[in-house]
């Protein structure tokens, strides 16, 4: 790390005018943990539980989740980790719990696995609400939501995991904040519904974008079709922080474009309250948004949201960081 990116751990993310964007970051391994601290990280965005579950032969029982869990709760509090529920299916196969299909992005992926084994969400969401025992940083999200009943279903669970661990004479605390992933299209058209039902949202844009272009986001073949700005990709975003401000509910984003520095001066300007990202980008992103006065970025999206080609955006956004060094 070169040494003015390195003077900026322990300054405020904030644009030059004094607007607050807490930078979050994304976790797996607890070997992100020590990193993700010594660059000035204010809690996690994403902590993604498959990755452990990667590393094992068996599903994990709820006490090694629990150990787990904990482990990552502790070493950030009282800052904010954000739990997700298990993400499979889709790139991301268990070695003991193979899904075989032609088209696993639009298959079983996500909340659908979890709500068709509530045995696997249950286990996890105790273990999470166990784990958060005398600590209350938890936060816990869901991915791959695309429509209300789902959101219902998982929404019940936790609080059935809730009530049950109360009776059960667990000094669980309240009751954590649950948040829903906006990563399939459907969500950004019911953002406002989504929002009046939980407590925050926050973008998958890794997916939002592979989704809303058609394009496999592992696929090298079509790869030069992923276009990270693209211009739908933006209405996309802007749709999500409008609706979560309008329900009065906090937005963030998790996906790989938080961490751009071009990026970031955009999504602040929509009104992203937060931006949690890979702890490597997160240093640059800083000193990007430390950089420009907000009503600046302001301009730069309204120019930005006209423009029908990915390649002139990403020109705008270049031009406008540049000229602030
Ligand atoms: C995303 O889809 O943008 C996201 C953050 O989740 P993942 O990359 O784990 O699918
Ligand atoms: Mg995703």
């Amino acid at each position: 790390l070169s040494k003015d990116l390195e003077s900026l751990r322990d300054v405020d993310c904030e644009t030059a005018d004094g607007h607050r964007i807490p930078l979050f970051v994304n976790t797996g391994l607890m070997a992100d943990v020590a990193i993700s601290l010594d660059r000035g990280a204010e809690g996690v965005g994403l902590y993604r539980t498959e990755v452990p579950f990667l590393m094992q032969e068996r599903f994990p029982s709820e006490e090694e989740q629990r150990q787990l869990y904990r482990q990552q709760l502790e070493a950030f509090a009282p800052k904010a980790v954000t739990m997700r529920t298990l993400d499979i299916g889709g790139d991301k196969a268990l070695p003991y719990f193979p899904i075989e299909e032609a088209n696993p992005f639009l298959g079983w992926r996500g909340l659908r696995v979890t709500l068709d084994h509530p045995e696997i969400f249950l286990a996890q969401v105790r273990a999470m609400m166990k784990a958060n025992v005398g600590l209350g940083n938890l936060r816990i999200m869901l991915p791959m939501v695309s429509n209300m009943s789902e959101l219902q279903e998982a929404l019940d669970l936790v609080e059935r995991c809730y009530q049950e661990l109360l009776q059960e004479g667990h000094e669980v605390g309240e009751r954590p904040p649950v948040g829903v992933m906006v990563e399939v299209p459907a969500a950004v058209y019911q953002a406002r519904a989504l929002a009046r039902k939980v407590d925050f949202l926050s973008v998958g844009s890794n997916d939002l974008t592979q989704y809303l272009l058609a394009v496999d986001r592992n696929n090298a073949r079509v790869a030069d079709l992923y276009h990270a700005y693209h211009p739908a990709v933006i209405q996309a975003l802007r749709i999500v922080a409008e609706s979560g401000k309008a329900e009065g509910k906090p937005v963030s984003i998790c996906g790989e474009l938080a961490g751009d520095p071009g990026a970031s001066v955009l999504l602040a300007a929509m009104g992203y309250d937060t931006l949690s990202m890979n702890s490597i980008s997160l240093p640059k992103v800083k000193k990007a948004l430390r950089s420009v006065l907000l009503d600046d970025a302001r301009n730069l999206l309204e120019e930005v949201v006209v423009m029908d080609h990915s390649e002139q955006i990403q020109g705008a956004l270049g031009a406008f960081l540049s000229e602030r060094g």
